[in-house]
């Protein structure tokens, strides 16, 4: 993009066989320390990024369409990101908030209430991770409402603590073995166009979801509904229209709590601040984090006045929530998010890659193995079945995904993949990445797929 500055050469370069010398040094030192439950997708260990580059630490260049899972839209060292965190840095790391109080984050409230979908009145809180916003709203939604029940649904993904893994719907590798789970967490259909066994609408998708939570829970029983707008980790799936607006309007007429899980699709991701935008949802609470903070920890919720303030003083907070450097860093992530129009940046990155799959499909003809094309904004992904021309099967590709992915980053280019079935392969760009260096991953993406047949 021409109006953003890069410190690091915004250019894709391997240097040889990689990992190289220091990453499997580190590697090595890694096994003996860290415990074997975390994994690494990429096996180099990073030295520097910047915009759509992260080099590692012997010397090869990547491009990065992954931003460590949608957390560094505004790039990994935004200029503005940096001088903020350096300012704050130097006064003060810490105080509490719940002990002595500091004025960013009123101000990230401010912001986040004004940027949230709605005009009515909201309150906002701050926590540190994605997993801590959703338990939280839920714990809002059951005090305000004096019920228990929550509502999830098939293919969701809201973390990996005790309660996020209850209303997680992937086994492996989220819960396999890590049970007993939260009881009151209710788990019904989504609507997944693709792989729906007829043509059902949005609307009639949400209606099977609704009879099976009345007849199965009953409404009063529900304290709210929680869903991804677009779901994240389940597959970049994205709802038939109708699917969302149905689903809230009868949140509404049953005074259930509508959360939108935005810590994935939020904060110019999809091409608007929210993707709830896109459908003209209003959520009563909305879950964020990720994208929130320019890569540091920070999440919220914000949420209706008269649900979040039924809370009794003290029921919500936490040592670290709302750190003042955090806090800083998403004040300065979201001027950026503004000052450079990452939403109309986000829609342009929608054109390229429908433009170029679009092309690829039409290239493959009878090998096609892009069964569909799918996501708003900087979320994009392909769904890959088994060759044929892409209707005649939808048979899960969950190997060519993996051998994709693991062909582009041989190349120098970082692939995630996703889905309940493995076979999905997501795009999730630094949203300041250049158009140039795009092309260049997407080069790269397309010969893998090629190359897959
Ligand atoms: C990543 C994610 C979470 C969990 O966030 P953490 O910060 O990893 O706890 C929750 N919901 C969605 C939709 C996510 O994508």
């Amino acid at each position: 993009m021409s109006d953003i500055q890069y410190r690091l050469a915004q250019k894709r370069e391997i240097l040889g066989a990689f990992p190289g010398p220091k990453s499997q040094a580190l590697n090595e030192r890694r096994k003996s320390v860290v415990a074997g439950g975390v994994a690494s997708t990429v096996p180099v260990y990073v030295a520097d990024a910047d915009g759509g580059i992260l080099t590692d630490v012997d010397g090869n260049s990547f491009i990065d369409l992954g931003s460590g899972i949608a957390v560094t839209s505004v790039g990994a060292s935004d200029a503005n990101v940096v001088e903020a965190v350096r300012e704050q840095v130097g006064h003060f790391t810490h105080t509490c908030f719940m002990v002595t109080p500091y004025e960013s984050y009123i101000q990230v409230a401010e912001e986040l209430n004004a940027l949230t979908p709605g005009t009515h009145e909201k309150r906002t809180v701050l926590f540190n991770s994605g997993a801590e916003a959703v338990e939280n709203a839920v714990k809002v939604a059951r005090l305000a409402t004096g019920r228990d029940a929550i509502v999830a649904f098939d293919h969701a993904y809201h973390g990996r603590t005790n309660l996020t893994m209850a209303l997680t719907a992937k086994a492996m590798p989220y819960k396999t073995n890590f049970g007993p789970f939260a009881p009151e967490i209710y788990r019904v259909p989504m609507s997944y166009p693709y792989r729906e066994e007829s043509d059902i609408k949005g609307e009639e998708a949400a209606r099977r979801a609704i009879t099976m939570i009345e007849k199965q829970i009953g409404a009063s029983s529900v304290a709210a509904i929680l869903i991804e707008p677009i779901q994240g980790e389940g597959g970049f799936i994205v709802p038939a229209d109708g699917f969302l607006p149905t689903l809230a309007a009868w949140a509404k007429d049953n005074g259930v709590v509508f959360i939108a899980d935005e810590v994935q699709s939020g904060f110019c991701r999809t091409g608007e601040w929210f993707a709830t935008v896109h459908e003209g949802v209003v959520p009563d609470i909305i879950t964020m984090a990720k994208g929130i903070a320019g890569g540091l920890p920070l999440s919220a919720i914000t949420g209706r006045a008269d649900l979040m303030d039924a809370v009794h003083p003290g029921g919500l907070g936490g040592t670290y929530g709302g750190n003042p450097i955090a806090c800083a860093a998403a004040l300065a992530a979201i001027k950026t998010m503004k000052e450079h129009d990452l939403n109309g940046r986000a829609a342009n990155i929608e054109r390229i890659v429908t433009d170029r799959f679009t092309a690829l499909v039409q290239e493959l003809g009878a090998n096609n193995i892009i069964g569909e094309i799918r996501g708003r904004g900087a979320m994009m992904a392909i769904e890959l079945v088994q060759p044929g021309t892409g209707t005649t099967t939808k048979e899960v590709n969950a190997e060519a995904a993996k051998a994709i992915a693991g062909a582009c980053l041989a190349a120098g280019v970082i692939i995630l993949t996703c889905g309940t079935y493995g076979n999905v392969i997501r795009l999730l760009p630094p949203l300041v990445i250049s158009d140039e260096l795009l092309n260049d991953g997407l080069d790269v993406l397309c010969d893998a797929i090629r190359a897959a047949l």
